[in-house]
Parts: C-alpha cells; structure tokens; sequence
C-alpha cells in the first residue's frame, strides 16, 4: 500500500487529522518538513498550478522532492487545487504521489465527467485522488464576507452520495460553513456540523477540509473527531506567518545584507505556525 494510502487509515482509524500546507518557495517548504519532524507527524505538501508557474514545475517539484528524501517524517508530495487536466496528469506521470481535481466550479454532471477521467488515469499509477464538490468561495477583499457567504454553496449528500458512487474518488473536500482565506473583523464563519454529520451518513470517504486558515478551532476539532475529516489544508495563514515575520525584521530597522538572515527567521515563523496547526489536526493523539 502506498505511503499516503496508509497515512489516510491511520487517520481514519485514529479520528485525528494530518494537514496539507502549500509552498511556493525553499524556506516554507522547509518550515513544514521541520514542522512535520519536530512533531513526529505525517504531512503532505501542497504545491499548486499558480507556484509552479511562480517557481518553475521542475524547481518547484524538485525542491519539494529533495526536502522530503532528506526528512524524517513522512511526507507526501501533492497537488492542490488542480483545475488544467493536462497540467495534473502531468503531475501524476512525474511522481507526485497525491492530486486534486477541482472541477467544483462546474455542475455535478460536469464535476463527475472531469473527476472520473483524472481518477481513472491516476488510479492506474497508484496516485490517489481528492475531488471538491460543492462551491467554496475565494474573496480578494477581507470585507467582502457577506457576499462569500452568499456565494457558498454547501455541499448536497445526495449528490455526494452521487459523486462517489460514480467517480471513485479517494478523498473529498466538502463544503459545510468553510471558506478560503481568513476575514477580519468579523473572523471566519463557524461550521455547519449538521451537515458534516448529514454528509458523513450517506458516504464512509475520508473528508478534507479546505478553507481551514481562520475557522473556528473548536468546530475544526468536532469536525475531525465525529465526521472523519482526515485532512485539513492551510495555505492562508502560512502566508501570513511568512510574510509578518519578514516585515516585522523590516520595520525593527536592521540592515542586513545576506537574505538567509531575513529568510530564516521567516522559515522559523513558519514552522512554528505548522507545528500549531499540526497539534490542533491531531486532535489529542
Ligand atoms: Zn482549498
């Protein structure tokens, strides 16, 4: 059984969660294998369609690759938020080990088409899979909330229950109350768990929660423990423990000239923000 196949029984077995962090660069890539390693925990790294352009597929992928040979923990190369057909078989053929297909924007019909050929193809090389079904909104603006919320639309189980009958997928992300990115001043909306329960009645999938930056701890917690959430994934908030670590070095009005002195400190930030949320995912365990 592969490695991630196994991480995912575990979880399923231990009703804890394991999370998924993006990188785009070096240090939080870095940051998150430390963070994996200081906490004895297994993690997947994110990488999505916009870093690679960012950094190159071949860098990206490489870099990632390399800090997962040289780590401890067992960690998982993964591509989030997949939306180009092309680009995530791409991904399959060159040895991640875990996609996502989020054809989530389009409707269920359409979704299961998309998702059922992605699963087909990465199924045949031992990949597994992670689909989205339902509509989780993504505000530019952190004032806009009320109209993300208008926006969302929540995972249906009847046509979960469809989804996965006919697309096979390994994993899927719900929508129940989660949202992308994190909302000041009102703070992120808490989740429906009524629905996680009403959705975990029809299917025994493992659950992913995207939109995890900024939601309220407790529910993310309940969520894990009762409806077999195996995975939550935090990009947001890595972001921000990134870049506040670099402008608070700014603002202390230090000169340095050597970019590892500022780069480091963000990569310690990182990793302490990752080792926060791996203690939250773990639920106790
Ligand atoms: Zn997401």
């Amino acid at each position: 059984m592969s490695l991630i196949k196994e991480i995912i029984k575990e979880a399923q077995k231990g009703k804890y969660a394991f999370g998924t962090f993006d990188t785009s660069n070096l240090e939080v890539a870095q940051g998150i294998a430390r963070a994996a390693e200081a906490k004895n925990m297994p993690a997947m790294i994110g990488v999505t369609e916009t870093a690679a352009e960012y950094a190159g597929f071949l860098p990206l992928m490489n870099l990632v690759k390399g800090i997962i040979a040289e780590s401890k923990a067992d960690l998982v190369l993964h591509l989030d938020h997949g939306k180009d057909p092309k680009f995530i078989k791409k991904c399959v053929d060159e040895g991640f080990k875990s996609i996502m297909i989020d054809a989530s924007m389009y409707e269920l019909e359409k979704n299961i088409e998309i998702t059922k050929n992605i699963v087909d193809y990465a199924h045949k090389k031992g990949v597994i899979v992670q689909a989205e079904l339902g509509k989780i909104p993504r505000m530019k603006n952190s004032t806009e909330i009320g109209t993300t919320l208008k926006q969302m639309e929540k995972t249906d189980p009847d046509e979960l229950e469809e989804f996965i009958k006919k697309t096979k997928v390994d994993t899927v992300a719900v929508i129940a109350g989660n949202i992308h990115g994190m909302y000041k001043p009102e703070g992120n909306p808490n989740l429906d768990l009524d629905l996680f329960k009403k959705l975990r009645e029809k299917v025994s999938t493992p659950f992913i929660l995207h939109g995890g930056s900024g939601t309220p701890s407790e529910d993310i917690k309940k969520a894990i423990s009762n409806y077999g959430i195996v995975n939550v994934n935090i990009d947001t908030e890595i972001r921000v423990a990134f870049m506040s670590a670099i402008s608070d070095f700014c603002v202390s009005g230090q000169m340095v000239t050597d970019p590892r002195k500022v780069l480091s400190i963000a990569r310690d930030s990182v990793q302490k923000k990752v080792e926060e949320k791996i203690e939250l995912f773990r639920c106790g365990k």
